[in-house]
Parts: structure tokens; sequence; C-alpha cells
């Protein structure tokens, strides 16, 4: 294999988020995201609905105010299971498709995370304002310089 077309540890987890986006079931928006401490995934989670609750794609979407409101969003899946199993998140980073919304982000900041790597930018600028603020680091990975290497599959 062709040692420089390694990928980063970023085009590495990005990736892998993009991957998770795709079990996304709201139509609206696909998004995956990937927390990971020490360049070890600690937990994932994708747009979707409650566990038993029927999808977005196959019952149509819960809207209010525009809004999707029957999913749960891929950051907040992603802290749940790790809560649920009881995997510490502090200090730990985590890789979004898109931008977090404004819950997203106070979920992030409250479950110790300390860094965001973010897709497309997505909707809200306070997120942008409040991670300064509280020493958030941020960073967009734009998704046009990521490339799955499929080449090197087996
Ligand atoms: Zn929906
Ligand atoms: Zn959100």
């Amino acid at each position: 294999m062709d040692a420089s077309k390694r990928q980063s540890w970023n085009e590495y987890f990005m990736n892998i988020a993009r991957i998770v986006a795709t079990r996304s079931t709201c139509n609206r928006k696909y998004v995956g995201a990937v927390i990971v401490k020490n360049n070890a995934i600690l937990s994932t989670g994708y747009n979707g609905s409650m566990s038993g609750a029927p999808h977005c794609h196959d019952v149509g979407c819960m809207l209010e105010n525009g809004h999707c409101v029957a999913t749960i969003h891929a950051e907040q899946n992603a802290i749940i299971h790790a809560a649920k199993l009881g995997i510490p998140m502090e200090g730990s980073s985590i890789y979004v498709t898109a931008s977090p919304c404004w819950l997203c982000f106070k979920m992030i900041v409250n479950s110790g995370i300390e860094k965001i790597y973010y897709g497309e930018f997505y909707r809200d600028e306070r997120t942008m304002l409040w991670a300064d603020k509280l020493g958030i680091s941020m960073e967009h990975i734009p998704m046009e310089t990521l490339t799955l290497p499929l080449d090197q599959m087996p």
C-alpha cells in the first residue's frame, strides 16, 4: 500500500462518521457522529427515531416550526450510547458530518467532550461563539477534502 495515501486520523474518523450517517432514518438530514479518545472510537450515533418508534422515511416526519422533532440527533445518540454503557467522555473529541445544533452543542459541552470536528456548517452560529467562550475547540474539516480510499480496499 502507498503510505503517502494513508488517511490522517481526522480523515479516518470523519470518513467513519460519513458511513455512520448513511444509517440515518430521517430524510431531512443525514448526520453521523463518532466520539473518539486517544484515537479510539468510544461511541457512534446517527440521526434517527427513538428505539422501537417508526422511522421518518417510513411514516413521515413529525414537523414543528419547520424542524423534524421525531428524531434524536446523531450527537445525542452517540452521547446517550456512551452514557448507557458507562463510558466516560471527559476529554474526548466528536466528529460530526454537520456542525451541531444548539441543543446538541449544549449536551456535547456537558458530556465533557472538548473538541468538535464538523463537516458542513449547519445553521447555528451561537455554537461558534460559545465554543470560543467555553474553551471548546471547533474545527472545520471540509467534506470536499475527504475521499474514501476505495481503491485500497481488498
Ligand atoms: Zn424526520
Ligand atoms: Zn442536534
